[in-house]
C-alpha cells in the first residue's frame, strides 16, 4: 500500500471540524429548491463569470422558474470551460457521490436535479450530508444568529465585528448600544457599548467562540494607530445629522474610526484571550481589490496585541509564503486553510508541505468549507483529505517524516489544532446539547 493510500484511509476515518461556514438552513433557502439555483449561489458562478459568461446569463440559469434543460444550455460552455477548477470539482464530488450522477452534462442535469430535490425535501438530510457523509464534528458558523439563539448541537458561531468597526449607519449603532444598556452619543459610548457586546456573547458560556473581521473585502488590512482626536472627529461627522431617520442612505465610517475601533476590538481580544479569524487574500465575487488583502498589513497588530491570537483564513491565498513566514514569526498568529482546497487544490497541497518546513505543525488547522450549501462541504472535505494526504506523502516519500508523525500531524490538523484554538473541547466532549428555546 502506498503512503498516500495509508494517509488516505487514515484521514478519512477521521471526524473533522470545520472552522468555517455560511450554511443557511434549509428552510430559509432563499433561491428555492434547484440545483443550479443552490450551486451557483457563490464560487462557481464566479468561475462561470471569469469564463465568459455575464451577469444576465448567471441570472436566467440560476432562476427555478425556467426549464432546467434551458438553462443548462446558456451555462453548458462555461461550465466546460471551468469544470477543472477546484469549485468545478467540488461539485462534481457532490453529483457523484450524492446524487449517483458521473458527469454533469445535458444528458443528466434534468436527472440531477430531480435526485437534488428529492433529496433535499427528505427531512434532516442536510444533517446526513454534515454528520455522516462529511464527517463533521462540529463546524464555526459565520456568523452568530442574531437575535442571539443556540439551535443546533453541531454549530458554534463566530461574531463579526464590522458593524463595530466600520458601522454602516447610526440608527445601527444606537440599536446595538440599546442592547447592553448604553446610550450613544460619544466615541466614549461607543467604545463601551462594543466591550459590552463582545463580553455579553464571548465569555465561555455560549456557543460563541470567536470574532471574525472580513473588512478586506472593504478596505486595506493596515489598521493604523491614530489619535484618539481623530478618530473621535470622524465618530462625530459620522453622527452629527443622527437625528436624520433610519432610511436616509447609509455613510461610510471614516478610516481613522474604522482603524481606531479594531485595535480597540483588538484590545478587548487582548484583554480575554479571544480568537479573531481574520479574512485575508482571495475575496469571493468578481473584481476585487487583491492587495488589501494581504496578510503582512496586520504586522501591527500581531505585535501589539500578543494575547489575542488571529487566524488568518484562506491560505491568505495568494499570499500564501506570507502566511508561513507570519505563522512561524509570531506565536499568536495561525493559519487556517478553509476555502483553500478548492481555490487551487494543487496550491493547498503546495502550501502545505511548504508550510511543514516553516512551521510548527501545531499552528494549522486544514479544513473548513466556507459554502453556504451542504453540497458544497461534502465536495469540499473530500477534496481537503486527499490534499493533506497528497502533501503528507511526500513528506513520509521524501524522508522528512514518518508514517507515524505523518498520520500524527493528519489528525492535528484536522481535530486537534482547531480543538485548542477555538477551544470547542467542551462541545465535543460533552453530551449533546438540546436546543435551547427560541
Ligand atoms: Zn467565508
Amino acid at each position: 500500500m502506498s503512503a498516500y493510500t495509508k494517509l488516505l484511509d487514515h484521514i478519512n476515518a477521521l471526524t473533522i471540524i470545520d472552522t468555517h461556514e455560511h450554511l443557511v438552513p434549509a428552510d430559509e433557502r432563499p433561491w428555492g429548491l434547484d440545483v443550479l439555483a443552490e450551486w451557483l449561489q457563490h464560487y462557481f458562478s464566479c468561475d462561470l463569470i471569469s469564463a465568459g459568461m455575464s451577469e444576465s446569463e448567471l441570472q436566467a440559469v440560476r432562476d427555478p422558474q425556467r426549464s432546467i434543460t434551458e438553462r443548462w444550455r446558456i451555462a453548458a460552455p462555461y461550465w466546460h470551460a471551468a469544470e477543472s477548477t477546484g469549485y468545478g470539482r467540488s461539485l462534481a464530488l457532490a453529483a457523484r457521490d450524492l446524487y449517483g450522477i458521473a458527469a454533469i452534462n445535458a444528458g443528466t442535469i434534468e436527472r440531477l436535479n430531480e435526485a437534488f430535490k428529492a433529496a433535499h425535501t427528505q427531512p434532516g438530510h442536510a444533517r446526513v450530508v454534515l454528520r455522516e457523509k462529511s464527517k463533521v464534528a462540529l463546524i464555526i458558523r459565520d456568523t452568530m444568529p442574531v437575535p442571539y439563539r443556540e439551535t443546533d448541537d453541531l454549530l458554534v458561531y463566530n461574531m463579526h465585528t464590522e458593524n463595530f468597526t466600520s458601522p454602516a449607519h447610526y440608527s445601527q449603532m444606537r440599536a446595538l448600544g440599546a442592547e447592553v444598556g448604553v446610550e450613544i452619543h460619544t466615541l466614549n459610548d461607543w467604545m463601551d457599548a462594543v466591550r459590552r457586546q463582545m463580553e455579553k456573547y464571548l465569555n465561555g458560556q455560549t456557543r460563541v467562540v470567536c470574532l471574525k473581521c472580513s473588512l478586506a473585502y472593504h478596505r486595506s488590512l493596515r489598521f493604523d494607530k491614530v489619535t484618539y482626536a481623530d478618530a473621535e472627529r470622524a465618530f462625530n461627522e459620522f453622527f452629527a445629522d443622527c437625528n436624520l431617520p433610519d432610511w436616509r442612505p447609509p455613510r461610510k465610517a471614516a478610516k481613522a474610526l474604522s482603524d481606531w475601533m479594531m485595535h480597540f476590538t483588538c484590545r478587548v481580544a487582548d484583554d480575554h484571550k479571544l480568537v479573531y479569524q481574520i479574512h485575508t487574500g482571495l475575496q469571493e465575487g468578481n473584481g476585487n481589490v487583491i492587495y488589501d488583502s494581504n496578510p503582512t498589513l496586520l504586522t501591527n497588530l500581531f505585535l501589539e496585541y500578543r494575547n489575542a491570537r488571529f487566524d488568518l483564513f484562506h491560505m491568505g491565498y495568494p499570499y500564501v509564503m506570507e502566511v508561513g513566514n507570519l505563522a512561524k514569526n509570531f506565536r499568536n498568529v495561525f493559519i487556517d486553510m478553509c476555502w483553500g482546497h478548492i481555490v487551487s487544490p494543487e496550491a493547498a497541497r503546495r502550501a502545505l508541505v511548504e508550510w511543514l518546513d516553516a512551521v510548527p505543525a501545531n499552528k494549522i488547522s486544514a479544513f473548513g468549507g466556507d459554502y453556504c450549501f451542504v453540497d458544497g462541504i461534502y465536495g469540499h472535505q473530500l477534496l481537503a483529505r486527499q490534499n493533506v494526504a497528497a502533501a503528507l506523502a511526500q513528506k513520509v516519500s521524501d524522508g522528512s517524516l514518518s508514517p507515524a508523525r505523518a498520520e500524527e500531524i493528519a489528525t492535528w490538523v484536522f481535530i486537534d489544532n482547531p480543538k485548542q484554538l477555538f477551544g470547542l473541547a467542551r462541545f465535543l466532549d460533552a453530551a449533546p446539547a438540546s436546543p435551547a428555546p427560541r
